[in-house]
């Protein structure tokens, strides 16, 4: 449904975005995933028509819409700030841009009635932005997002100004929603939890450039770099060895055991349903020499303990050099 191609973004001789290329299938939730910096939010704002490529296309339902104004392109954003008119109630925010369009006012009352339904601003229609927490706010710019009916959503970060509970709560509530609805939607955050577990696909960032685009099981399980080796999954993998002799294991591959490789404890981190060992593996000269292992359940081990470890050989990751 969307194509991006190659496109790229410069700021004198900066390029903050070079040659982005990926697609959207039709009610698909991809995530737009990468560290802070390394260009999300411009490459969203090209594709909303906010921000010119330098160069490249952007293609919706087979049409060239690379030139056109934000509001030809008839697509739906939701920002981390929510963007609501402080002045105008709840249900005015909801609607503000079918009034915009011309959309009927039957046809309004209807989209309006519906949207509260779905996300259960009931109570609040009449309120003002200002007497909302901000997640029933995220919900009033979801809800404009929705009544919309855009061919696609765009959303920045939408949750990162929410507490880790409501965070949590609003991931499960924006997936569900945009599974019942069948939305397509470009999704954009630096939390690999979020994007791992609400995407269909997720298309990795690092430094302008796309590092990998695959399903999360598979970027998880065949990374194809450090890179997202590491971005992907907490505690990170584990890099160790050097030059060609370098390998990845996960933390929970190792397991503490009576024989296998000499480590050195040097601290111990308890999470209540497994802790993190970090333990030092070095030789002489080697670049990586400390892992962290995850140890189901609760472990006790005093820092300089000398623990023997092992994995399955089939659990370790190699990378081109
Ligand atoms: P992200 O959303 O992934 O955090 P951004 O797309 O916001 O990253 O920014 C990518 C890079 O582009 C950053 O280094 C940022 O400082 C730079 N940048 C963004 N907008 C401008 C601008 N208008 N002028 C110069 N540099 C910019
Ligand atoms: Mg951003």
């Amino acid at each position: 449904m969307l194509k991006v191609e190659g496109i790229s973004r410069r700021y004198g001789d900066l390029t903050v975005v070079d040659k982005l290329s990926f697609t959207v299938n039709e009610g698909e939730f991809v995530a737009l995933l990468g560290p802070s910096g390394c260009g999300k939010s411009t490459s969203l704002k090209m594709i909303a028509g906010l921000e010119m490529p330098d160069e490249g296309a952007i293609e919706l339902d087979g049409r060239d819409i690379t030139q056109l104004s934000p509001g030809e392109r008839k697509l739906a954003m939701v920002f981390q700030s929510y963007a609501l008119f402080p002045h105008l109630k709840v249900e005015e925010n909801i609607i503000f841009g079918l009034q915009a369009r011309k959309v009927s006012k039957d046809e309004q009352k209807r989209r309006l009635d519906s949207v509260v339904e779905l996300v259960g601003l009931g109570d609040h229609l009449q309120k003002k932005p200002g007497q909302l927490s901000g997640g029933q706010c995220q919900r009033v710019a979801l809800a404009r997002a929705i009544v919309a009916q855009a061919k696609l959503c765009l959303m920045d970060e939408p949750l990162s100004n929410l507490d880790a509970k409501l965070r949590n709560e609003m991931r499960t509530e924006i997936r569900a929603l945009q599974q019942r609805l069948g939305m397509s939607v470009i999704y954009v955050t630096h939390d690999q939890v979020e994007a791992m577990s609400m995407a269909d696909r997720i298309v990795l960032m690092n430094d302008g450039k796309i590092e990998q685009i695959d399903v999360p099981k598979a970027l998880y399980n065949n990374p194809q770099t450090i890179f997202t080796a590491q971005f992907i999954g907490s505690p990170p993998m584990n890099i160790i060895g050097s030059g060609k002799n370098r390998l990845g294991i996960r933390p929970e591959h190792i397991e503490i055991s009576d024989k296998g490789m000499p480590a050195n404890v040097v601290s111990c981190d308890y999470h209540g349903a497994d802790t993190i060992v970090l333990a030092d593996v070095g030789a002489a000269g080697e670049d990586q020499k400390l892992v962290k292992i995850r140890y189901p359940g609760h472990a006790m081990f005093e820092a300089q303990q000398r623990l023997l470890i092992r994995w399955d050989s089939g659990n370790e990751h190699r990378f081109p050099n």
